[in-house]
């Protein structure tokens, strides 16, 4: 697919830094949701302006200012408000299921699950499911058109934390110097919040600036999360 042909927007959401992404074939006018949170009327409005179809929602994890829910006594709107305007498939990892449903109350015939081997298709573009458990069991990240949308397993310069439920730093080890650092290094990243003074980076980038992809062995990298 050519590159005018990849719809993304990039847009910068709520009290916690959040990015979300608009992400879909601009020729078919076909789009979906990444981590719908924080102001779905907006987002819809974003992607009606652009004269594009909301075909689905992709989700990186089970965090409510990724998907919506309760955060410390705080409602985040998020996946059941974008149900009820708009009855579309919700995309997350099999592993996250239990934790998207504990999160959100809703029923497990709302999502449609996918794993690391999985491809979702919007309009003509393929996006490329990578499960990159560590920050959660069932991180995920999406590779379409050279573009990577990591959530809160690559951040620019930093990564995901490791010391909330259903965390596990060993895994994250794997996702980031097995599964992301093999990208190609002109793979342009989207971090999943506004962390950094950039808004993208490159994974080639990353692997030589970043700390958390530079570790030689998974003891150095436990040692500095703080763990043996
Ligand atoms: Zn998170």
């Amino acid at each position: 697919m050519s590159p005018q042909r990849l719809y993304l927007r990039q847009i910068l959401l709520g009290p916690m830094a959040n990015f979300v992404y608009l992400i879909g074939d601009a020729e078919k006018r076909e789009a979906m949701i990444v981590d719908p949170a924080w102001d779905i009327p907006a987002l819809l409005r974003i992607l009606d302006e652009d004269g594009m179809k909301l075909t689905g929602a992709l989700v990186t994890h089970y965090h409510p200012d990724h998907i919506g829910g309760d955060l410390m006594g705080h409602r985040i709107p998020g996946v059941p408000e974008l149900l009820e305007q708009r009855a579309v498939k919700i995309y997350m990892n099999k592993e996250e299921v239990p934790w998207v449903k504990r999160v959100l109350g809703l029923e497990s015939s709302d999502f449609t699950p996918v794993d690391g081997e999985s491809s979702v298709q919007i309009g003509d573009l393929p996006v490329r499911v990578i499960h990159t458990p560590g920050h959660t069991p069932g991180s995920q990240c999406f590779l379409a058109g050279g573009k990577l949308i990591s959530g809160d397993t690559l951040f620019i310069g930093s990564c995901g934390r490791v010391d909330l439920p259903g965390s596990n730093p060993e895994d994250l080890y794997d996702s980031l110097n097995r599964k992301l650092k093999n990208l190609p290094e002109d793979t342009v990243l989207y971090p999943g919040h506004n962390y950094a003074s950039e808004t993208e980076s490159t994974i080639g980038r990353e692997k030589r600036t970043n700390a958390f992809m530079r570790f030689e062995s998974v003891e150095d990298f436990l040692r500095t999360m703080g763990y043996g």
